[in-house]
């Protein structure tokens, strides 16, 4: 498809990789396509960042029909940009779309617009240890009317904000609250799809321990309120006496691509890995009989956050002495290392983009 291209006549100036942050700064342009039952995905263009036009009676703005997407591009020591497994983004995107009855869009399409659009804005890829330049590509459905059903126009849209090292003194330990009340999702509802829906259910949950000092929630099953799913932004791993165990994706967890490739590393390298349920129980019952040896959250912003305690109705629980334990550690080093380019890709997950 031909990409249009408006260039900014305003670039702006790249900020200081200490300033950073996430998702502050953004870069000089954007991308955008549109969809219409009729004509399909036309009209794709590279614009400069600024406002959307959209018309007040929206269906994102009324009917929360949006999704999006979060994947990184690497700047490598040879100077290259290399893109992690985007092609495990683009499947997703269209499973989340599928689900929120928005259009999908052809691999080999999305593919193309994105490595374009980046290799486009590539020079905003920072190249300090540990920053990155955090894509989000996201769609919403954009029809002109209040009528609620599966909508006949959309837009996808993706942004690059250059984003700064998550770990800027070295890699610390999280606390984490595990949610009594709250529930994320449920099996059939839309947890294992990417939609800012469920972000905007879970922000109460957050900001209740936020202000208790714990810096995300982890969320227990819909139905029993007794099984571990995922942290907020992240999927989460145990090490219990010497296996690896992860909740099981069952329908109401995001299936992380982090989670994916901990999984198939640990497995490559001959570790006791189990998907299955995991409950609150069973975990207490590791930690008292000093069996809960690691836990870790998985996902594109921080990789690999060890977890140094959780907390449960008031009951603190410190695990691994709130340090970072063995197995975290080499996750943390090994995707890393293939991220950035200096450890070899036996996986052949990297994509280096074109200049
Ligand atoms: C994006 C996300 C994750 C992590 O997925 P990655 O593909 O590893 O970045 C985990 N949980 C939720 C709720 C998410 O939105």
């Amino acid at each position: 498809m031909e990409i249009k291209i408006t260039r900014n006549p305003n670039p702006g100036v790249k900020p200081e990789p200490s300033v950073l942050g996430f998702g502050k700064y953004f870069t000089d342009h954007m991308f955008m396509m549109d969809y219409s039952a009729e004509e399909g995905w036309h009209d794709a263009r590279i614009v400069p960042f600024g406002p959307l036009m959209l018309h007040p009676a929206c269906t994102a703005l009324h009917y929360g029909s949006e999704i999006f997407e979060g994947l990184k591009a690497y700047r490598r020591a040879d100077g290259k940009v290399q893109l992690f497994r985007p092609i495990e983004n683009i499947r997703r995107m269209n499973r989340s779309a599928e689900r929120l009855c928005l259009p999908t869009v052809p691999e080999e399409l999305a593919m193309e617009v994105l490595t374009k659009f980046i290799s486009f804005e590539q020079d905003w890829t920072p190249s300090a240890p540990g920053t990155s330049l955090y894509i989000r590509p996201f769609m919403f459905g954009n029809d002109e009317t209040l009528g609620v059903h599966a909508v006949k126009h959309a837009t996808f849209v993706i942004i690059t904000s250059p984003v700064g090292s998550y770990y800027k003194e070295g890699i610390n330990p999280v606390k984490i609250m595990i949610e009594a009340d709250d529930v994320r999702a449920v099996r059939g509802g839309t947890g294992e799809a990417k939609c800012g829906g469920n972000y905007a259910a879970s922000n109460r949950a957050g900001e209740k321990a936020e202000k208790a000092g714990y810096s995300q929630v982890l969320w227990l099953d819909g139905v029993e309120r007794k099984y571990i799913e995922e942290v907020g932004a992240m999927n989460v791993m145990f090490k219990i006496d010497g296996e690896v165990v992860t909740p099981a994706l069952l329908g109401s967890i995001l299936p992380g691509i982090t989670r994916k490739s901990c999984l198939e590393l640990l497995r490559a390298e001959g570790y006791r890995v189990s998907e299955r349920r995991l409950s609150i129980d069973e975990l207490a019952k590791a930690l008292e009989e000093g069996k809960l040896e690691e836990a870790w959250g998985c996902g594109t912003a921080a990789v690999i956050s060890p977890i140094g305690e959780l907390c449960y109705m008031g009951k603190k629980y410190t695990i691994n002495n709130g340090e970072i334990g063995e197995v975290t550690a080499h996750l943390y080093n090994s995707l890393t290392g293939i991220q950035w380019g200096t450890l070899p890709d036996t996986y052949g997950w990297t994509l280096p983009i074109e200049d």
